[in-house]
């Protein structure tokens, strides 16, 4: 791993002269066929296929090797796989370690469309898959069957934003079984605020879509491992033919030269106005990691060494589908959209019953309707002024 510090690696890493051959980023190398020029070179490429050397579109160019040293630079590790998406490096991350048969550990609070792909796709190729509550602590031991392959992590829950005691876990899993195959969705962390691989997680996997573009504007996803699962996950996910098109790549190379000033913004204004919020009469409970009360406030503290933008509040009252609109639809800063991670300020509403749907592990402990904002690099006081109009809205409508 780098000694540099976090900020110079993100601008540096994937910058060697073999990538950029002179200028400042990795050249955009857009490539199905690469060309051999003699017998020897064809050989040569052929048996280095696998690392780092030109071969075939799929296995990568230049401009994919330079984000994959990136990564594994920023993450730690021994590879770093590329997706179309991060539903596809969660998906393709699981497929790569489990058979028929098996069993898997699964966040109950991650990313409901992880959980769907455990109902709809692993349970029809007999994967069965046990939900575990963001709680649940070294009594994850529990829930190990002999034929456990997988445990997948999410910090945090998905909306409701609860920090889980990541080292307990993985030592209770590994007491069990050392050879469980360990991941963790690390996309609210950038894969930099939480350092997974030196947590004894095998694979860290991200939603690039969200804070590595952080532009709302291309999709990819990336799953760092280290040298234990790293062969299998990169052959896996090759023969799945996961690849990402060239600029794509760039693209997410790009973003990460920003990533550490843009993510610092989006912590400073999400705690500001997490704090904000915390004062209001008309919020239960924010969900923000960094503030004190905030479940798993206290593992965040030591496991994390920062935040995002991302983050979820209560209400003390349901709202009625009048106030639903009138509170949403008015914003003048805050677009609704599901895709975060981006420059631009985001808001959503969840009722008590919706988040429940996706809950399979635990009881939700709201009755009051829940709001996930993302906080984006907007002037914090605008912000707050169409937060605090909009809950004049609901007031005027109750
Ligand atoms: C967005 C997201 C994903 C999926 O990423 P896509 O690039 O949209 O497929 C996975 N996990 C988390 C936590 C996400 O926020």
């Amino acid at each position: 791993m780098s000694s540099k510090k976090i900020e110079t690696a993100l601008v540096s890493a994937g910058r060697d002269k073999k990538f950029t051959q002179g200028s400042v980023n990795a050249v955009i190398q857009r490539a199905s066929s690469l060309v051999f020029e003699t017998v020897a070179d064809k050989k040569h490429a052929t048996a280095n296929r696998a690392n780092g050397e030109l071969f075939y579109g799929r296995r990568g160019t230049l401009t994919h090797f330079s984000l994959q040293e990136a990564m594994v630079e920023l993450e730690g590790g021994a590879g770093c796989a590329l997706y179309p998406c991060g539903a596809a490096a969660v998906s393709n991350a699981m497929l790569s370690f489990v058979s028929s048969g098996d069993h898997i550990l699964v966040a109950g609070s991650a990313y409901e469309p992880t959980q769907d792909f455990c109902e709809k796709v692993l349970k029809k190729l007999g994967v069965s898959t046990t939900y575990f509550p963001a709680n649940i602590g070294a009594a994850l031991d529990t829930l190990m069957q002999p034929n456990t392959k997988v445990v997948f992590l999410e910090s945090p829950g998905s909306i409701t934003m609860e920090v889980p005691d990541i080292p307990a876990m993985v030592k209770a899993v590994r007491a069990v079984n050392p050879e469980v195959v360990i991941m963790i969705d690390n996309t609210w962390a950038a894969g930099i605020l939480f350092k997974a691989l030196e947590f004894d997680i095998d694979i860290s996997i991200q939603a690039g879509t969200k804070y590595i573009v952080g532009h709302s504007d291309a999709m990819i996803g990336t799953a760092v491992s280290n040298e234990r699962c790293w062969a299998q996950l990169r052959e896996h996910s090759y023969l799945m033919g996961q690849m990402v098109d060239a600029d794509t790549a760039y693209v997410a190379s790009r973003g990460l030269r920003t990533m550490g000033v843009r993510l610092k913004q989006h912590a400073e204004s999400s705690i500001r106005i997490a704090q904000w919020l915390a004062e209001r009469p008309e919020v239960a409970v924010v969900n923000h990691p960094a503030l004190p009360g905030s479940k798993g406030h206290e593992f965040w503290k030591r496991d994390f060494t920062g935040s995002c933008g991302l983050f979820s509040f209560v209400l003390k009252q349901r709202l009625s589908k009048q106030q639903l609109s009138d509170y949403l639809d008015h914003f003048a800063h805050f677009s609704m959209a599901y895709s975060w991670g981006g420059f631009e300020s985001l808001v959503l509403a969840n009722q008590p019953e919706e988040i429940q749907a996706i809950r399979p592990a635990e009881t939700v402990d709201f009755t009051g309707t829940l709001v996930r904002l993302h906080i984006g690099l907007e002037n914090c006081d605008d912000l707050i002024a169409d937060l605090s109009a909009a809950f004049e809205r609901i007031t005027a409508s109750s």
